[in-house]
C-alpha cells in the first residue's frame, strides 16, 4: 500500500468510528429521554389512579349510600378496568427500571409456598370466573429459596394471568414447585396450562420486549406484551432461567 493510499484509510477509519461514537452517543441519549418520559408519565398516572380505585371501592362498600345491583356490576367493570391500568403502569415501571439498573431486588431466605398461595389467592376468583380451575401442588418439604418474595409473586402472577387470558372455559392452570431434577441446588416452579399453546416459531419471541403474539380470540386482548419479558429480567436476576414448552391446542408450561 502506498503511503498516501494508507494515511486515506487511516484517516476513513478515524471519521467512521467518530460518526459511529456519536451515533451511539444520540441512541444513549434517546434512550435516556425515552425511559426519563416512561418513568415520569407512569408515576404521574398512579396518583389519579389511586383516587379512582379509592372511591370506586368506597362507593362498592355501600360506604356512600346504598347502591342498586347495576350500579354495582358497573363499578366492578371500572374496578377491574382501574386494575389492568395500574397492572401496566407497574409493569412500565418495572421495565424503565430494569433498563436503567434501578431495579432492586430484596432476597432473603423464603418458602415459596407464600407467594404461590399468595397468587393463587389473588387469581383464583378471576379464573373462576372464566370457568378455569386453578390449584396448587407445592410439597411440604420443600427446601426454602433465596429469593425477594415480591418478585415471585410477580412473576407467578404474571404466568397465571396469562395463563386465564390464554386458556378457554373449562381448562386447568396448575402451580408446582420441587427440587429440579437437573441440579438439586435449584427449586424449579412450573405454571402449566391447558390453554391454546405457543407455537416452536414463537416461543423465543414472548420474551421479548413488548412482543403480543397473535390472539386466538381478540377480545382477550389485554396487556403490553411486557409480561414475559419482565419475569424473565426478575428471573434471570435471581440467578434463574425461564423458559416455555408448548404444544399449540394443547397448553404451555412454563
Ligand atoms: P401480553 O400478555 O401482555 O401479551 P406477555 O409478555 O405476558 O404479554 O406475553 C407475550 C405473548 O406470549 C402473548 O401475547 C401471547 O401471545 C404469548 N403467551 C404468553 N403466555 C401464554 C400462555 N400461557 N399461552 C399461550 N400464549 C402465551
Amino acid at each position: 500500500m502506498t503511503g498516501s493510499l494508507l494515511a486515506n484509510s487511516i484517516s476513513y477509519a478515524i471519521e467512521r468510528k467518530r460518526i459511529l461514537d456519536e451515533l451511539d452517543e444520540t441512541r444513549r441519549q434517546q434512550l435516556e429521554m425515552k425511559d426519563r418520559f416512561l418513568s415520569h408519565v407512569s408515576h404521574e398516572l398512579r396518583s389519579p389512579l389511586a383516587a379512582i380505585h379509592q372511591f370506586v371501592t368506597i362507593l362498592l362498600d355501600g360506604l356512600a349510600g346504598e347502591i342498586s345491583s347495576e350500579q354495582q356490576r358497573n363499578l366492578e367493570i371500572i374496578l377491574r378496568n382501574v386494575n389492568q391500568l395500574k397492572a401496566m403502569i407497574d409493569d412500565l415501571l418495572d421495565v424503565t427500571r430494569a433498563e436503567t439498573g434501578r431495579l432492586t431486588l430484596q432476597p432473603k431466605c423464603i418458602s415459596l409456598k407464600d407467594p404461590i398461595l399468595e397468587s393463587y389467592g389473588t387469581l383464583r376468583a378471576r379464573a373462576a370466573q372464566k370457568g378455569i380451575f386453578l390449584s396448587t401442588n407445592v410439597p411440604n418439604d420443600l427446601p426454602a429459596v433465596y429469593a425477594d418474595p415480591a418478585r415471585v409473586y410477580q412473576i407467578l402472577t404474571n404466568l397465571i394471568d396469562n395463563g386465564i387470558k390464554f386458556t378457554p372455559e373449562k381448562g386447568t392452570i396448575t402451580v408446582e414447585a420441587r427440587v429440579f431434577d437437573e441440579d438439586p441446588n435449584l427449586v424449579c416452579v412450573t405454571v402449566s396450562d391447558t390453554g391454546y399453546g405457543i407455537s416452536p416459531e414463537e416461543k423465543e419471541k414472548i420474551f421479548e420486549y413488548l412482543y403480543q403474539g397473535k390472539d386466538p380470540l381478540e377480545a382477550s386482548r389485554k396487556g403490553l406484551g411486557l409480561g414475559l419479558f419482565i419475569c424473565r429480567e426478575f428471573v434471570s436476576r435471581h440467578g434463574g432461567q425461564i423458559w416455555v414448552q408448548s404444544q399449540l391446542g394443547r397448553g404451555s408450561t412454563f
